[in-house]
């Protein structure tokens, strides 16, 4: 049997009978968008977080674009953001009509921090800081560089639910936390979903005002929103999900030091945790000069992998006008080039873990 670098189908096997009666639910309840289910799910989120406030919308896309939005970031204003990540953090900033200045990632795969002030000009407005592959951003020095030039600070969660720095929550650092719940996050749904947290009871009242039409009353529009509503059968399943969320985190943090102590192959270059940060492990990301051997022995042993992401934002056909070139960023494109995500999902049995950590040694 081949091992998927994913398997979405356990995640929901674990819990059949209450996804189940939770569709069941809502399908009777007669309510189908912003209703009930949606607003537990924002207070159960919030809570979860340990944010104010909990706003949910259609897709993690759409929280990235309706905070720059929200916030008053657009043309003629810059938001610096890491070089590698998924092209969905640059095109929050770039919808708005923004400028996305890029930063070359750290070892942990994350924005680095010591590269962020030689960027900032009297345009900058924002920090888009991603906590990528679940890894929970160096937030102590980025915070200071937003207080020092008063920046604004938004943070792109898609997958880091759970995440800490120094125990406090990714998302709860920065004015507002974008959050996507896309079925392959690490908290999914079944269907598309995605939402912010903030502290402020402003921003939380202007996003519920733009994920509907821009309007707080009924067919009174204050301003060209968006229809980005997050619908109750998704916010019913979420809610489910997210009361198994201690241990789903915890089954992929054993799945990962399964990894990290059983993976010893001189080639490979596996994923280090900061201190102070904690990973959600969305992905375990190795490293390999070799990539391409890699990724075709693994598949004759029927073990599918992932490059997460082959082609970073700036070389991408979509940025061509921003007039970057091969040798930009290189510690982004070197990056580019050698990384790989081996399978890790929840439901991940011994037997296939250990099918995948023997051929890694092998290799
Ligand atoms: C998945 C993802 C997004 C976008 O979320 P969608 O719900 O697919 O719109 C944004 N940023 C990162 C880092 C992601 O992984």
């Amino acid at each position: 049997m081949k091992i998927m670098p994913n398997r979405l189908d356990r995640g929901f096997y674990m819990y059949q009978e209450e996804f189940e009666a939770k569709a069941l639910e809502v399908l009777r309840s007669g309510w189908y968008v912003l209703g009930r289910e949606v607003e537990a799910f924002e207070e159960e989120f919030a809570a979860y977080t340990g944010a104010k406030y909990c706003v949910g919308l259609a897709s993690g896309l759409d929280a990235l674009w309706l905070a720059f939005r929200v916030l008053g970031i657009g043309a003629g204003d810059e938001v610096i953001v890491q070089a590698n990540t998924y092209i969905a953090s640059v095109m929050g900033i770039t919808i708005n009509g923004a400028t996305p200045v890029f930063v070359e990632p750290d070892e942990y795969f994350n924005m680095d921090a010591d590269k962020i002030e030689e960027k900032i000009t009297e345009r900058t407005k924002a920090i888009l800081v991603v906590h990528l592959y679940g890894q929970a951003s160096n937030m102590a020095p980025i915070m200071e560089i937003c207080r020092k030039h008063k920046l604004r600070l938004v943070e792109d969660c898609a997958q880091s639910h759970g995440a800490c720095f120094d125990g406090k929550m990714t998302g709860t650092f920065g004015d507002i936390g974008c959050f996507s719940f896309y079925p392959s996050k690490n908290l999914g749904g079944f269907g598309d979903g995605g939402a912010i947290v903030t502290e402020d009871e402003r921003i939380a009242a202007d996003m519920k005002m733009y994920r509907n039409y821009g309007s707080e009353r009924r067919y009174y529009n204050k301003v060209v929103g968006a229809n980005s509503r997050l619908d109750e059968m998704q916010a019913g399943l979420l809610r489910v999900r997210l009361s198994h969320m201690k241990e789903l985190t915890e089954e992929r943090r054993s799945l990962a030091g399964n990894y990290t102590e059983g993976i010893h192959n001189p080639k490979l270059l596996l994923p280090k945790v900061r201190e102070h940060g904690d990973s959600v492990w969305h992905q375990y990301v190795i490293r390999c000069e070799e990539r391409q051997k890699l990724i075709d022995y693994l598949d004759g042993q029927e073990i599918g992998t992932i490059i997460h992401y082959p082609i970073p934002p700036h070389l991408s056909e979509a940025y061509s006008s921003l007039g970057y070139g091969r040798g930009s960023f290189p510690i982004t494109e070197h990056y580019a080039d050698t990384v790989l995500s081996i399978p890790m999902y929840n439901g991940m049995t011994k037997e296939e873990q250990e099918r995948v950590i023997e051929a890694l040694n092998r290799f």
